[in-house]
């Protein structure tokens, strides 16, 4: 045996996790997906979607996503840079950047990238990177390719973010990065708060809407829009692979900034562009997003009744006030075997353990879509109560 094959073959936490019976990854999705799909040729609720508007399977942007194939293709064999700029990618960056309020606007190919290549490319060796320990790992991967200092502050707790700010030389570039809705926890980031506080240090910030848009403020534009700090906000980043039911990323802000990442974001410029199928099917979910009010106003009477239906039960749910909803265990193995119960009872939900999170931190993400039913819900809710009951859990 090779060397590396040698240090390799010592990794074997999925065969442990096999052998008893709880490996929870990449079931084999057999269906459409829906609010219930075919797994092993069962039928299961799906609670594990962060298709949060349920548009997966919209007529409309399956249709629109078939046009541009025919139209254009199936790729684009090249990066926006050189030969992979579509007019529907500059149209949809046009129609983006109005969305959430800022002047111009770019597309990657994923959030991931869009996190990878703007956190990484736009402060310099002394200045500072300063983030919320909570954030998605696109962004600390982000930080990781940049050589700033970089300064974690405890979880939306200002007085922790206040103190970095101090810790920094006056006249070196801040940038604060948060996301808007923490994706394992489903809180909002405190906006207003650190909006002030950026102003006070002179700072800039960037939020991650991945989870917000579509979801929060007017039309689903975001947590900046909602909390009216769009204007002090100088880039808000998205993501197509959630609300959007497609794949991609974008950035916006002002044209100085998006003009710079234009032409430094490596993930952006070495990497081929966003199919044409995956921009039309974000353009047709942005018309349902801007003309369909009542996906969202489902969406909320959905979240307040599993909020106050997990709490009035007693299950530990944080402080989350988004269709993320997380289902705190705090062990491992525990997470594992409730995810493998639920399972079993026709639920699918996501474990999140550690190293995503803290061994004490461990966790069931329940999230909900627009086109769950009530009696879905209450389904849902009483096979969960059952499996952590039968665990000991409540
Ligand atoms: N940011 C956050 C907060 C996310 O949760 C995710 C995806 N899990 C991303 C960025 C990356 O987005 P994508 O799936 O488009 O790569």
């Amino acid at each position: 045996m090779n060397l590396l094959d040698a240090k390799l073959s010592q990794y074997t936490e999925p065969q442990k996790a096999q052998a008893l019976g709880i490996y929870p990854y990449f079931r084999k999705i057999e269906s459409e997906q829906s609010t219930e799909v075919i797994i092993d040729g069962r039928r299961v609720l799906m609670f594990g979607s962060n298709a949060y508007l349920g548009l997966t399977n919209h007529p409309k942007l399956k249709q629109a996503a078939i046009e541009a194939v025919e139209k254009y293709g199936t790729g684009c064999a090249g990066s926006r840079f050189l030969n992979g700029t579509l007019d529907s990618h500059l149209a949809l960056e046009k129609r983006l950047a109005e969305f959430v309020g800022k002047e111009d606007a770019i597309i990657f190919s994923t959030g991931f990238q869009v996190n990878l290549g703007v956190v990484s490319c736009l402060t310099g060796r002394e200045d500072y990177i300063i983030w919320d320990e909570l954030n998605h790992a696109s962004i600390i991967e982000g930080m990781r390719l940049s050589f700033s200092q970089k300064l974690k502050f405890r979880h939306n707790d200002m007085a922790s973010l206040e103190k970095r700010l101090q810790q920094c030389a006056p006249e070196k570039i801040k940038l604060i990065v948060v996301d808007g809705v923490f994706s394992m926890e489903g809180d909002r980031a405190n906006l207003p708060e650190i909006v002030r506080l950026a102003k006070k240090y002179n700072a800039s910030i960037m939020v991650d809407e991945a989870h917000s848009l579509g979801i929060l403020g007017k039309n689903g534009s975001g947590l900046c829009n909602e909390t009216g700090t769009t204007d002090n906000v100088d880039l808000v980043m998205g993501t197509f692979s959630k609300s959007f039911a497609s794949l991609g990323g974008f950035v916006a802000g002002n044209k100085t900034v998006i003009n710079y990442l234009r032409h430094h974001a490596r993930s952006y410029i070495f990497s081929a562009s966003c199919t044409p199928a995956s921009t039309a099917a974000a353009n047709a979910a942005l018309d349902i997003m801007i003309n369909e009010p009542e996906r969202r106003e489902h969406l909320w009477n959905l979240t307040h009744y599993a909020l106050d239906r997990f709490r009035s039960l007693g299950f530990e749910i944080g402080h989350t006030t988004t269709p993320i909803i997380p289902l705190f265990i705090r062990d491992n193995e525990k997470t594992f075997t409730v995810t493998r119960d639920a399972f079993e009872e026709g639920v699918f939900v996501n474990p999140v353990v550690a190293p995503a999170v803290a061994p004490t931190d461990t966790l069931i993400r329940f999230s909900l879509m627009a086109t769950h039913t009530m009696q879905q819900l209450d389904e849902g809710i009483d096979k969960l109560y059952k499996v952590f009951r039968k665990n000991k859990l409540l």
